[in-house]
Formats: C-alpha cells, sequence, structure tokens
C-alpha cells in the first residue's frame, strides 16, 4: 500500500467526477516541509509556529523566527504555506515563559493562544515582524489562532498592520500581498460569522478543538477519546451550517485538524461541502486514494440524506456505503 500511495505523489486528487479536493499538510519545523516535496501536496495549511518555541530552551528572538520563516517559505517555493501565530499557554506551557503564577485548572480553556498573545504584544509584534520580513516579496498568509469574538481577529490584524507601516516607514520589503485568516476552534465564533466572514480571507476549521468543546470532552483524555465520534451528526451538522455562509461570503474555508486525515470522516467532510484539506503528511496518500475513489456529486446527496434523518449509527452507515461505491 505504502508503494501505491508513494506512487499518487504526482496524481492530482481528483475525484471521478472531476472534484478537485485541496490537500495541503500540516508542518510545525524546518523539516516537515520536506513533506510537500514527498507527498506532492499543495501546500501547508497550517504551520504550528509555537514548535519552534516549545522545542527552544530559551524564548526565539525574532533573528530566529524570521530565519525559520524564510526557510519554509523558500522550501515550499510555489505552494502556499499558512503561518498561525504561536498558540502557546495552556497546555502548551513555555519553561522559560511562565503564562501565569498560577497552575491552570482547565488550561485548554485557559490563557492560551490569542489570548496571551493579545495581552503579551511584545511576543506577537516580534512574531509579526519576523513574518512580514520573511515573507518579503510574496504574499503572506497569516492565521489567527482559538479566534473567540470578531475583535479578537480585528485587534491581531490591526498589530499585523502597524508592524506593516512601522516597517514601510523605514523603508523595509514587504511581502506583496497579505492575506489574513482565522481559526474557527471556539463554537461561539461560529454565531459571529456575519460579523466576521467581510473581514477574512480564509477560515481554517481546527476539528480537535473544536470537537472538544463542542462534546465538552477532553481531547487529550484517554477515557474519552473512543466516545464521541467525529462523524456523530452534532459535528457534521454544525460544521454544514458553517460551510454555507463561508462559501456565500467568498472566503476561503478548510479543515486543519486530525479528523481530515482520516478516509472515513475525510469523505463525510467533502461530503458536506468541504473542498480543502490540510493533514498530517503521512495521510496524504491514503487522502488522495479516496479522493480519486470518490462521486463527489453521489456522495453529496447522500450525506444531505444522512444528516435530515441520522442513521443510529452514521460511522456503520457511511462505511457501508463506501464499500458499496467502492471507496
Ligand atoms: C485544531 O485544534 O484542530 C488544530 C488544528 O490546532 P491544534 O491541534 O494545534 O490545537
Ligand atoms: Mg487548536
Amino acid at each position: 500500500r505504502r508503494a501505491v500511495f508513494a506512487a499518487l505523489k504526482t496524481v492530482p486528487p481528483l475525484s471521478r467526477d472531476d472534484h478537485r479536493v485541496t490537500v495541503m499538510v500540516n508542518a510545525g519545523l524546518r523539516d516537515d516541509v520536506a513533506a510537500i516535496e514527498l507527498t506532492g501536496a499543495d501546500g501547508i495549511g497550517l504551520f504550528r509556529t509555537e514548535f519552534q518555541f516549545l522545542v527552544s530552551a530559551t524564548l526565539p528572538q525574532r533573528e530566529r523566527q524570521q530565519r525559520l520563516y524564510r526557510d519554509v517559505l523558500e522550501q515550499a517555493g510555489e505552494k502556499p504555506v499558512i503561518f498561525r501565530t504561536v498558540d502557546i499557554g495552556g497546555d502548551k506551557a513555555l519553561p522559560y515563559m511562565r503564562a501565569d503564577d498560577e497552575a491552570e485548572e482547565n488550561p485548554a480553556m485557559g490563557w492560551r493562544a490569542l489570548r496571551v498573545a493579545l495581552e503579551r504584544n511584545g511576543l506577537m509584534k516580534a512574531q509579526a515582524r519576523a513574518l512580514l520580513e520573511a515573507a518579503a516579496g510574496r504574499t503572506l498568509n497569516v492565521m489567527f489562532p482559538m479566534v473567540s469574538e470578531p475583535w479578537e481577529f480585528d485587534e491581531a490584524q490591526a498589530l499585523f498592520e502597524a508592524q506593516r507601516a512601522w516597517l514601510a516607514g523605514r523603508g523595509r520589503r514587504l511581502p506583496g500581498e497579505i492575506r489574513y485568516g482565522a481559526m474557527l476552534e471556539v463554537p461561539a465564533l461560529a454565531e459571529s460569522l456575519d460579523i466576521l466572514l467581510p473581514k477574512l480571507d480564509f477560515l481554517s476549521i481546527g476539528t480537535n478543538d473544536l470537537t472538544q468543546f463542542l462534546f465538552a470532552a477532553d481531547r487529550a483524555h484517554p477515557k474519552l477519546a473512543e466516545r464521541y465520534d467525529w462523524l456523530s451528526p452534532s459535528i457534521l451538522r454544525f460544521l454544514r451550517r458553517v460551510i454555507g455562509p463561508v462559501d456565500a461570503a467568498g472566503v476561503d474555508l478548510c479543515v486543519c485538524g486530525e479528523m481530515g486525515g482520516r478516509p472515513l470522516e475525510a469523505m463525510a467532510l467533502i461530503g458536506i461541502g468541504i473542498d480543502r484539506l490540510s493533514i498530517t503528511p503521512a495521510a496524504v496518500g491514503p487522502i488522495k486514494a479516496m479522493v480519486r475513489s470518490l462521486d463527489v456529486g453521489g456522495l453529496r446527496t447522500v450525506m444531505a440524506d444522512l444528516l435530515a434523518q441520522p442513521p443510529r449509527d452514521m460511522r456503520g452507515t457511511l462505511g457501508a456505503w463506501a464499500a458499496e461505491n467502492g471507496v
């Protein structure tokens, strides 16, 4: 099977009825970028910049950040890279930067990601400058994690724009274009899409955090790992409800959580209207193979029926449909 997936490297994720799915990879370290070449992926849909912070003994200074981002962009070549600003704090605590003096009782719902970055904004300013300078002459795609309310996106974007103006005032070379995106990981944000969408170039659904918050089930708890299914009608209906307005606003939509890297889950996502996935590199081959065996038109009709009248065993039902239809 490995050989089969390797052979798929040079073929696009095109369905039987000519529907092109964009398949990108998630990355976080310099070496991960090679995955684009190895898998033939369409780019990096999620570059987790906090990895550099997590593997460093001391806070990575702006020059070190900038070098990493420049190397990543150079290696990615023509393919797009979406940089997510740091998602630290909470369970991704940095030994050299105590988030707080108090240990947190609920770190996943705590002082993390944009909540830290907007408050300790020296960190975010340094990162913004590093990204802006690294992407000089190119397109910079920047995405903010754990946006819970639209004003948080506004503040983060304003911080980047202020750094852009600062650099421009000093005659520095800047990105040709900056595209701004938000992650949908906090369910409340879905209720403010009408306010948020006009400001966005893209939205990326982080199903790892989103589903833990939808089900109030810790994503790292071993006892809960099997309890709720990513194919639950509640999750699929929630996501489907988001897709309509996002598409209508002309905002690019991607799913970048682990869910998209599993063939049956990815099939369900495509079935509700998702056309873009960013997944773990090892999953690219299996997902491409699944897409190439799929009739997307037929699947979308079936999914609409299944979500209107959900079967008790959605996974079993989708698995049986896949088997019957040669997926
Ligand atoms: C997510 O929450 O789905 C996500 C992609 O971000 P992370 O896994 O880094 O929290
Ligand atoms: Mg997340």
